[in-house]
C-alpha cells in the first residue's frame, strides 16, 4: 500500500464503534497505571487515540471522530470532575489534538510517521506546541474551578508533560499497529539472546524496589540501550510497542509506590520518570524510524541499480547486434562474417568435417546503378540479401554482406555437392526474381557465385579457402557470369 492509495482510504463503519471504545479503554488504562495516588498524571494516553485516527485517515470525517472521542472523554472525566469542568477539559483535549493535527498538515508532515523529518514535525506540533497550549488552558480551568493548592505553573507542567508523553508513546504505536506495509524483520541468532537478556533485565528492574538491589543501581534507565537494540533490529512497530510497554511499566512502578528512581520526593520522581520516558521515546522511536527510512532508501537504491543494469545490458546487447549487422541490408556484416568464419574454421579443423564457403558478386552492378540510380541499386542489394537469408538457413549457416555488391555464405558440415546445390538454388532464385536490368545481356539482375569446400588440414589457412572461392568467382565471371563455379 503506498501513500497515494491510503489518502483515499476511508474508515469502515465499525471504526466509529472501535474509536470511542479504544479511547475509553485508554482513559481507563491511564487511570489504572499512570495516575499517582496524589492524582498526578504521569502519562495521558487518550488524546493520542483521536490524533492517530486523524493521521491514519488524513482527517476524513474528522468531525465525527472528534464528537465520539469528546463524548467518551467527558463521560470519563465526570468520574473525577464536576460536569462543567469535565466538559471544559474535554474541549481543551479536543483543541490540543486539532492544533497538533492542523500544525502537522501545515508543516507538510506525512502522517504515517515513516521519516525522521515527519517525526520532527510531529514532535514540534504535538508534544511541544499542541500540548503546551492545552496545558496552559487546563491549568487555568483547574486553578479557577477546582480548589487546588498546586501552583499554576506546576499544574501546567504536569499536564503538559503527561499529555506530551502520552502523544509520543501512543500515537506512533497506534499508527504502527494499523499500518499494513511493514518491513519484514530478518532474525539473526543473536536476536533471540538479546531479547532474552532484555526480558530478564526488564523483569529484574520492574521487580526492584527503591531503584537498587544491595546497593547496585537498577533504575529503568538501564533499559535504554536495550530499546535501542530493538529499534535498530526490529523496526518501528516493535520499538513503539516496547517503548509503550516500558513506559507503562515505569508508570505502574511509580503509581504503585515502587520508587524506581530511589528515595526522592514524589514530584521529583514523576519528573524523573517523565524525562526517562521522553528520552526513551525520542531515542527509541527516532532511531527505529531512521533505520526504517535507511532500509527503504537502500532498497530503492538497489532497485534503481538493478533497473539501470538491466537497461545497460539491454542497450549493450542492442549495440552488439548493431555492430554485427549490415546497415543497408540488415543481414550479418563483414565483422560478423570474419568472426563466424574463424570459429567455423577451427571447429571444422577439430572435428575433421568439411566447411563450404561461397562468394557471390552481382553481375554488371555498376551498369545497374548507372541505369536505375543508386537508390534502386540499394533496393536491389536488399532484395538479394533477403533471398540469401531465405536460402541459407540451416543451424550454423551464415549469409553476410562481404562488401559493396559482394555477398558470402558459410555452410559447415557441407560437402561440395550440397554446397553447389545451395549456390545454384540461390543463383536461380535471383534470376527468377526477374528484377529488370536493361544494361545486362540477361535483361534481369543476376549474380556469379564461386564455391570452395575444404576439410581444413594442418597446412591450410582460412585465407586459402577465401582465395579459392574468390578464384572460382573470377572464373564464373570469366565464363560469362550468371553461373556457379566450384573451386578446383
Ligand atoms: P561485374 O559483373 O564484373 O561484377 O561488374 P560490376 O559492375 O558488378 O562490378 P564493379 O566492381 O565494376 O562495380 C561494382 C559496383 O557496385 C560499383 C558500386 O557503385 C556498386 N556498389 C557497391 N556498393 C554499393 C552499394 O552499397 N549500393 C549501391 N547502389 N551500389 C553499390
Ligand atoms: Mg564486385
Ligand atoms: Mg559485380
Amino acid at each position: 500500500m503506498n501513500n497515494t492509495n491510503r489518502a483515499w482510504e476511508s474508515p469502515r463503519w465499525w471504526f466509529y464503534i472501535l474509536l470511542p471504545l479504544v479511547h475509553f479503554a485508554s482513559v481507563k488504562l491511564t487511570f489504572f497505571c499512570a495516575v499517582t495516588p496524589e492524582n498526578e498524571v504521569v502519562v495521558w494516553l487518550p488524546n493520542a487515540v483521536l490524533l492517530a485516527a486523524l493521521m491514519r485517515f488524513r482527517g476524513q470525517r474528522g468531525w465525527l471522530m472528534a464528537i465520539l472521542t469528546f463524548c467518551s472523554d467527558t463521560f470519563a472525566n465526570m468520574a473525577v470532575f464536576t460536569p462543567a469542568v469535565a466538559v471544559q477539559l474535554s474541549v481543551i483535549n479536543l483543541i490540543e489534538v486539532a492544533v497538533t493535527y492542523l500544525l502537522m498538515r501545515r508543516a507538510g508532515a506525512s502522517s504515517d510517521l515513516k521519516r525522521v523529518e515527519d517525526l520532527r514535525k510531529f514532535t514540534i506540533a504535538g508534544p511541544l506546541i499542541g500540548t503546551l497550549l492545552a496545558s496552559l488552558m487546563a491549568a487555568a480551568v483547574l486553578k479557577t474551578q477546582m480548589a487546588t493548592g498546586t501552583p499554576y505553573l506546576t499544574l501546567t507542567r504536569l499536564w503538559w508533560f503527561g499529555d506530551a508523553l502520552g502523544m509520543m508513546i501512543y500515537a506512533p504505536l497506534l499508527l504502527a499497529l494499523t499500518q499494513t506495509d511493514h518491513e519484514p524483520v530478518r532474525l539473526h541468532k543473536t536476536d533471540a539472546l538479546a531479547v532474552l537478556v532484555i526480558v530478564v533485565l526488564a523483569g529484574v528492574i520492574f521487580s526492584t524496589y527503591g531503584g537498587a538491589i544491595n546497593g547496585v543501581s537498577m533504575t529503568p534507565t538501564l533499559l535504554l540501550p536495550m530499546v535501542l537494540y530493538i529499534a535498530v533490529r526490529f523496526g518501528t512497530r516493535w520499538t513503539a510497542l516496547t517503548v509503550a510497554l516500558v513506559s507503562l511499566a515505569v508508570s505502574i512502578m511509580l503509581t504503585s509506590g515502587n520508587r524506581p528512581f530511589g528515595d526522592i520526593s514524589v514530584h521529583l520522581e514523576i519528573i524523573h520518570a517523565q524525562e526517562f520516558i521522553l528520552t526513551l521515546c525520542i531515542v527509541g522511536i527516532g532511531f527505529s524510524i531512521l533505520m526504517d527510512e535507511l532500509r527503504v532508501r537502500e532498497r530503492g537504491l538497489e532497485a534503481r541499480v538493478r533497473q539501470r543494469t538491466h537497461e545497460l545490458e539491454d542497450s549493450n546487447s542492442k549495440l552488439a547486434t548493431l555492430s554485427q549487422t549490415d546497415g543497408l541490408t540488415g543481414i550479418a556484416n563483414r565483422r560478423r562474417f570474419d568472426e563466424v568464419f574463424a570459429a567455423e574454421w577451427s571447429r571444422a579443423g577439430r572435428s575433421g568435417q568439411s566447411l563450404a564457403l561461397a562468394m557471390l558478386d552481382v553481375d554488371y552492378f555498376k551498369a545497374y546503378n548507372d541505369t536505375y540510380g543508386h537508390q534502386c541499386g540499394d533496393d536491389c542489394l536488399r532484395a538479394i540479401a533477403n533471398l540469401l537469408g531465405k536460402n541459407v538457413r540451416r543451424v550454423g549457416d551464415l549469409a553476410a554482406r562481404y562488401g559493396g555488391e559482394e555477398f558470402a555464405f558459410i555452410a559447415p558440415m557441407t560437402d561440395s555437392h550440397s554446397a553447389l546445390g545451395i549456390a545454384e538454388t540461390i543463383r536461380r532464385a535471383l534470376e527468377q526474381l526477374n528484377l529488370p536490368h536493361a544494361a545486362s545481356p540477361f535483361h534481369v539482375v543476376t549474380a556469379s557465385i564461386g564455391v570452395a569446400v575444404i576439410i581444413p588440414g594442418k597446412s591450410d589457412t582460412p585465407q586459402g579457402l577465401l582465395q579459392m572461392a574468390d578464384a572460382a568467382l573470377y572464373q564464373a565471371k570469366q565464363q560469362g557470369r550468371n553461373q556457379v563455379v566450384l573451386a578446383g
